[in-house]
């Protein structure tokens, strides 16, 4: 019998959710928490059951595998990466996932959590689903689609190859990588060991969104420093800090919020405060799709920090800036053949494939800016990092057709 994508994608799917990744930020070490080798380690065990070659697993949690060539052609090497961690916005420990078979477009509900609704009006992706099987949470916890489903379609296709030895395809690199949600997920990656011409990260959501462009980020940090005294005696003394930082945050464009833009619309997102009369500080998210825009966000907060300054001129100001990430679009189209293979691979597979922006980064963007250009791939998830994460199993195994349709093509 043929092997039935949708229902292997599934039952590989289900059997990784139920294993705990969850990174966590407030942690230097990688892997961020020692529980993604959970995962990791199984992940080794049934590449080495496929029979692939080079499987490696390393002290940072990073799993590399080959699938050499099936017809000695000298095409290029591909790559195809997911990320194994969960985000730490909600736990990943229990994951009970809700399966329905032939969904009929209703809302559904949480058994774990009354409160809760997944419904059609808030998530009208829903309607494109009918008939579709459907997995949600219990309520109590994410699924971990993300990136889950994009571990599971890479494996359900290595095992297609499997089962169909004679189907074409290239040298196949597969990356499992930690950490990518505190955005650490190319931080130890070894590409020259990895060994793709170029590569694909699985790590997008509903079909046929795809993706050769991300933001580009910068952090900054705003740090003011008062003067404190018994408040009883401190009149025309005391210079509280958090009243300057107050007034620096309620200055920030209205129009260029997380919550009031959308598509390529830059921010400025204050992200983190802390504070006492001595010094407070907050850390600041600039986004935009190039380096002008950024440069121009740091030059409206230096103009409302010095409009704020002057108002109180015994605080110390300080304003520091960091690169998070860059945009991966420019080094995507020094190589269009990488991004042609996978629209019309996303086309045969019949995702109607459309290009569109990420609001935040990949393990692309990195590996990208490193070199590898990496755009990315929907995986039939949405609404991730929440307890109303859900999947569609029929997106999953379009998905898996997907990437074999791009070893075909590469091949
Ligand atoms: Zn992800």
């Amino acid at each position: 019998m043929p092997l039935d994508l949708k229902q292997k994608a599934l039952e590989n799917f289900l059997r990784y959710v139920k294993i705990d990744t969850q990174a966590n930020p407030k942690s230097d070490e990688t892997p961020s928490s020692k529980k993604q080798f959970d995962l990791a380690n199984i992940l080794v065990k049934e590449l080495n059951a496929l029979g692939l070659s080079d499987v490696s697993i390393d002290d940072n949690c990073y799993v590399m595998a080959t699938l050499p060539t099936a017809t000695g052609k000298s095409s290029p090497a591909v790559g195809f990466i997911a990320h194994m961690d969960t985000a730490p916005d909600a736990s990943g420990a229990n994951v009970k996932p809700q399966i329905y078979e032939n969904y009929q477009g209703q809302d559904l509900d949480y058994p774990g959590d009354s409160s809760l609704k997944l419904t059609v009006a808030e998530n009208p992706e829903l309607k494109t689903c009918i008939g579709h099987t459907i997995v949600t949470t219990d309520g109590t916890t994410l699924l971990g689609a993300d990136d889950k489903a994009g571990i599971a379609a890479i494996m359900t296709m290595l095992e297609y190859f499997k089962e169909n030895p004679n189907a074409p395809h290239p040298t196949i690199k597969i990356c499992f990588t930690p950490d990518e949600e505190i955005g650490r997920g190319t931080k130890f990656f070894d590409i020259e060991k990895f060994g793709a011409d170029f590569a694909y990260t699985i790590d997008g959501s509903l079909p046929g969104e795809i993706n050769k462009e991300t933001f580009s980020a910068d952090s900054a940090t705003v740090t003011i420093k008062g003067k404190n005294i018994h408040p009883g005696s401190a009149k025309n003394i005391m210079v509280n800090s958090m009243r300057a930082l107050s007034e620096v945050i309620a200055k920030l464009p209205q129009n260029m919020a997380p919550e009031t833009t959308e598509g390529y619309e830059p921010f400025i997102h204050p992200h983190e405060l802390s504070g006492t009369v001595e010094e407070s500080s907050c850390l600041m998210l600039f986004r935009g799709f190039d380096d002008e825009t950024l440069v121009k966000e740091k030059e409206i907060l230096e103009g409302i920090i010095t409009e704020v300054k002057a108002r109180y001129p015994n605080a110390e100001f300080e304003l520091k800036v960091e690169p998070s990430y860059r945009n991966m679009k420019e080094g995507c189209l020094k190589v269009p053949q990488v991004l042609d293979i996978l629209e019309e691979a996303a086309k045969e597979a019949g995702a109607n494939p459309y290009w569109a922006p990420i609001r935040g980064g990949t393990d692309g963007s990195g590996l990208t800016a490193k070199g590898l250009p990496c755009p990315n791939i929907y995986h039939g998830g949405s609404n991730f990092h929440s307890r109303t994460e859900w999947l569609s199993a029929d997106f999953l195994a379009m998905t898996v057709q997907t990437l074999i349709n791009m070893a075909k093509l590469i091949n």
